[in-house]
């Protein structure tokens, strides 16, 4: 049995093709009713309590995101496999966010933006896309297509990753000592990193000291990953000179938070990508496929490495 636990409109399209191109799986939309024992694979983003005594035959977890960083893995046995969200209709959003992100940036419209409210006419000093470095951290599935939707537009393009890369354009950069390298010519920092214990608190005041002074900074990974105040701190001081967030810590931001109304921060609510059911559908239908088969799971987390 396979038990879905996305919203309602995620669920019907799962269901309907799940049935038309695997029959033999059992489908439930919710807990109740269900033979618990008879779940083997599950669809959620939420872990519900007690998962491992309610569910003891679950086999396969997929999570609806492409993060897990929400699951309690101390609690999940260690034979579940748990695979996260690659899908390609999320991966495109993603790509369409971090283009909107840069050219918003280097085409300064926020600036014009400001301009406008005060009836001004004023053409500011344009940069060629060659003069900018334009930097993302996490080579992983989404950061490697942002990098590939940059690169029409002409951009010098780094990456960073734990390990090395090799990416035909992008100057690759890798590990904690090969960090102050990479950040020191960047002028727009996107963030594509999964949340884990390496990398929480990562964009500190000490990190983001490290790029050039102007440099602005786009977090469309978790809002977790960048400290608020060092943000609040350098855009004061003008080291930062703006910061789109799509992701923040909590979320939302409690009113009184400064980021809300500061003028050279862009906040969206956690919008860049959401998982399209009827892509992500081909990827489940697909990993099940693979799982029956006894091959390696598409998008399995690595438990050691959290991502
Ligand atoms: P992947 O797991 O495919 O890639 C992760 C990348 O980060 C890898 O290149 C990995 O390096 C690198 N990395 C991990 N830890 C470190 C570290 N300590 N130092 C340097 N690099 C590190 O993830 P995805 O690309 O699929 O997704 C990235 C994140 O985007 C997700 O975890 C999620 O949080 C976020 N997201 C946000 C959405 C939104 O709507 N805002 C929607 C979807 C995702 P290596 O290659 O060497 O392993």
């Amino acid at each position: 049995m396979f038990l879905c636990l996305a919203d309602g409109n995620r669920s019907e399209v799962l269901r309907r093709i799940l049935e038309e191109r695997m029959p033999e799986i059992t489908f439930a939309e919710r807990e109740s009713g269900v033979d618990p024992h008879a779940v083997r694979f599950m669809l959620t983003w939420e872990q519900p309590v007690h998962l491992a005594d309610l569910y003891p035959n679950l086999e396969v977890l997929f999570c609806i995101g492409a993060g897990v960083d929400h699951f309690a893995f101390d609690s999940l046995p260690s034979r579940l496999r748990v695979v996260r969200m690659v899908e390609p209709g999320l991966t495109e959003q993603m790509q369409h966010y971090a283009v909107m992100g840069v050219l918003t940036l280097a085409r300064d419209l926020p600036a014009y933006q400001a301009q406008q409210r005060e009836c001004i006419w004023r053409q500011l000093p344009s940069r060629t896309p060659a003069s900018l470095c334009v930097s993302v951290m996490g080579l992983g599935h989404i950061g490697r297509a942002v990098l590939e939707a940059l690169r029409q537009f002409g951009y010098r393009l780094r990456g960073w990753s734990r390990t090395p890369h090799v990416i035909e354009g992008v100057d690759c950069y890798s590990g904690p000592e090969e960090l102050p390298r990479f950040l020191a010519e960047t002028n727009i920092l996107i963030c594509l990193l999964p949340l884990t214990d390496e990398t929480r608190g990562l964009l500190s005041v000490e990190t983001l000291s490290t790029l050039p002074r102007g440099a602005s900074v786009i977090n469309m990974a978790r809002g977790a990953h960048l400290v608020q105040e060092a943000v609040v701190t350098l855009l004061d001081s003008n080291h930062l000179d703006r910061v789109i967030l799509d992701v923040t810590d909590p979320e939302p931001l409690p009113p009184q938070n400064p980021l809300w109304k500061h003028e050279r921060v862009i906040i969206t609510p956690h919008i860049a990508g959401n998982t399209i059911m009827e892509s992500a559908a081909g990827y489940i239908i697909a990993n099940l496929d693979r799982y029956r088969k006894g091959l390696l799971l598409d998008g399995e987390v690595d438990r050691h490495k959290g991502y």
